[in-house]
């Protein structure tokens, strides 16, 4: 093989005029959702949410930043009785992480440090719990359609079974005994399964309801 080298070196460059003006957009477009924080915290998938990510002490954080808006950290830590404020990092990091709170920092008087400021995204949660119903539901319908093609026929005389097309190839007479075949869907399992999807159906509907 002949070696041929590609220069695959692609170069972005983006006028800084441009960038500010996409982020202009960006901001712009972002519309503000209100959500009903007193419903939303008393569904129990949004509160063990919170809990798988930031355990039962990064929920009582996410709670009071809902309650009290935004408040500056080390304000937070006192607050809520962390010893130090370092402490209380390790839980809005968390949060953070899944995007649900934000910080603003600041620099105060020309200080060397920042001070930060946070605040809870419950939309955020709102958005992630539906996006888990949503995909639920995409996987489940999926595999009810992977059982319908996993329908079958079955001899009413000797119980044998037949798929498709071999019952069509008989006329739907069994090869044995000349029964006829009944259709057998499997239809308690696809019975669940659509249940388990009106269910989160429900669920979403009632997360949409939650927007202001
Ligand atoms: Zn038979």
């Amino acid at each position: 093989m002949a070696t041929k080298k590609v220069k695959n070196k692609v170069k972005k460059v983006k006028p800084k005029a441009k960038i500010k003006k996409a982020k202009k957009a960006a901001v712009k477009h972002e519309k503000k959702i209100v959500i009903d924080t007193n419903k939303l915290l008393k569904l129990e998938e949004a509160r063990k949410y919170v809990i798988d990510v930031a355990g039962e002490k990064g929920l009582e954080v996410f709670e009071f930043l809902i309650s009290k808006g935004e408040m500056e950290e080390n304000m937070l830590a006192k607050k809520l009785k962390f010893e130090k404020a370092n402490a209380i990092r390790k839980f809005l990091y968390r949060l953070y992480n899944k995007n649900l709170v934000s910080y603003r920092k600041v620099r105060k008087n020309n200080k060397a440090w920042y001070t930060y400021f946070w605040k809870a995204n419950p939309e955020k949660l709102v958005f992630i719990i539906k996006e888990m119903y949503e995909e639920e539901i995409k996987q489940t319908k999926k595999s009810i359609e992977l059982n319908k093609a996993e329908d079958f026929y079955v001899c009413d005389i000797c119980n044998r079974r037949y798929d498709v097309n071999e019952a069509l190839q008989n006329d739907f007479r069994c090869k044995n005994d000349g029964g006829v075949l009944t259709h057998i869907e499997s239809g308690k399992i696809l019975e669940d399964k659509q249940s388990r999807i009106d269910f989160l159906n429900k669920k979403l509907h009632a997360l949409d309801q939650l927007v202001k």
